[in-house]
């Protein structure tokens, strides 16, 4: 008898971690997958089924920084605070890592947004450990049943749709629809072509010159990158890059396009100042900073700048202190697309930075009395008393250049001066300008 019923506590618990996270104890992905297919058994559509999949934002930061140990506490009060925030018979998973799904048949046409309404509630205040607070973000990306005839499509609906609302910001929810699937596909393709191009060294480089406003001369140029992909075409950077961000491809982008510009400069003589674009999370890593600092070493007397937008990374500490670092080896620093972000003046006037540039949404809008002439009149201001220089970026007319000019922007970028040029026509281009201006 007593073996008899060891067998069964053992087959039992046997099963239990077959099917469940013993971290969270919650159930696991197979667990999931068999009651999906449960529901869907011999239904055309389960249509009232809700599937939620809750991707935690930053975690990565979290088991980085303070350790496996806490990583794992936080992960196992989330599965708690979940479990707590969904209807009764709903039922909570864990994929793995730091994602979790939530499966429920509902009982109304929308309760799906109340469920991930308190989800997002249960997540308000922070969670405590004895020594450290921890807000959690999370994104969930929502898909129903009725859109889905198995549970695959089900799951990779629910799928997609997380992975719009992380793009989208993080902290947000967003549901399925067909076009979103469209764009994912897309997104995806385009991810994948660009790893390739990357690892093929594929992506160019072409330089915007830079004019000096009151004597007319090409003091350098903005790099940006460019790319022609055998399989999808000709791609914008707004795509790519954007693409290169959410698929961790930036750093490499950026480390191409540095070296194409420490190559070309590196055998130039003059001393011209460019500037490459960087994203956000580039700067936190270590071996584009050592470009950085190397590239401005091999180039000089030619000056190599960085520029980065007020998106995100402004308030960062240790972004700061990445700056300041760059500024010591001997880099610019420009804040590009200056009012567009969330800029604080606050901020600003602790910034290691040289230059501020109006973004062209600003020149484009430039006009006599116009509010816009008065915000970039601010600009300027802000810029002068801070000992930043002003560039003014897609300059397409001369009367834009003369308004620019009285209001005190020393630099300028745009189709009226030039358009971006490949490395060597750059080269002529300031060439030819220089004995121009000799003659
Ligand atoms: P951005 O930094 O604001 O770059 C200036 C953009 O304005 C460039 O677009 C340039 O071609 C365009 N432009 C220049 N003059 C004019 C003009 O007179 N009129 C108009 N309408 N546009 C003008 P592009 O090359 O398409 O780049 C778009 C954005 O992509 C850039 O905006 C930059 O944020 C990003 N980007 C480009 N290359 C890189 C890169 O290598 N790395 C990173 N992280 N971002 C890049
Ligand atoms: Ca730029
Ligand atoms: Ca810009």
């Amino acid at each position: 008898f007593e073996t008899v019923c060891n067998g069964i506590a053992s087959h039992t618990r046997l099963t239990r971690q077959a099917n469940h996270d013993a971290l969270t104890n919650l159930p696991n992905r197979r667990r999931l997958t068999q009651r999906l297919a449960t529901l869907y058994e011999g239904r055309l559509a389960a249509a009232n089924l809700a599937a939620l999949l809750i991707d935690l934002d930053d975690f990565k930061g979290i088991n980085d920084t303070f350790g496996h140990a806490m990583g794992d506490a936080v992960l196992a009060e989330v599965a708690r605070r979940l479990t707590g925030a969904v209807p009764e018979r709903w039922m909570v998973s864990r994929l793995g890592g730091d994602e979790f799904a939530i499966l429920g048949e509902m009982t109304g046409p929308d309760q799906w947004t109340l469920v991930a309404e308190s989800v997002f509630i249960a997540f308000r205040e922070p969670i405590l450990t004895p020594d450290q607070s921890f807000s959690v973000r999370l994104s969930i990306g929502a898909a129903l049943g009725a859109d889905a005839d198995s549970p695959a499509t089900l799951l990779r609906n629910a799928d997609t749709a997380l992975y719009e609302a992380k793009r989208l910001g993080r902290g947000q929810v967003q549901a399925y629809t067909e076009s979103m699937h469209a764009r994912v596909a897309r997104r995806y393709n385009v991810a994948d072509a660009l790893r390739t191009a990357l690892d093929r060294d594929e992506t160019t480089v072409v330089i915007q010159p830079v004019v000096r406003l009151s004597d007319g001369a090409i003091v350098g140029g903005e790099a940006l990158s460019r790319w022609d992909s055998p399989e999808l075409g000709r791609i914008g950077p707004d795509e790519f890059v954007a693409v290169a961000e959410q698929h961790g491809l930036s750093a490499l982008l950026a480390a191409r396009v540095i070296a194409k510009v420490v190559g070309a400069l590196a055998a130039w003589p003059g001393s011209l100042s460019v500037s490459v674009n960087v994203s956000p999370g580039d700067l936190a890593d270590a071996r584009i900073v050592t470009a950085l600092l190397d590239g401005a070493r091999a180039i000089h007397p030619h000056i190599l700048g960085v520029e980065v937008t007020e998106r995100l990374l402004l308030s960062d500490p240790a972004i700061l202190e990445v700056l300041q670092v760059l500024r010591d080896g001997g880099l610019q620093v420009y804040i590009d697309d200056f009012g567009t972000g969330y800029s604080s003046l606050a901020y600003l006037k602790d910034m290691p930075a040289d230059y501020l540039k109006v973004p062209r949404e600003f020149v484009r809008e430039i006009a006599v009395g116009s509010r816009t002439l008065a915000v970039i009149d601010a600009i300027v201001a802000v810029g002068r008393a801070l000992g930043l220089h002003v560039v003014a970026e897609g300059v397409e007319t001369e009367s834009q250049q003369r308004l620019l000019g009285r209001l005190g922007t020393a630099y300028a970028q745009g189709y009226l001066f030039s358009e971006p040029l490949s490395l060597e026509r750059f080269r002529d281009f300031v060439t030819a300008s220089q004995s121009e201006r000799a003659a």
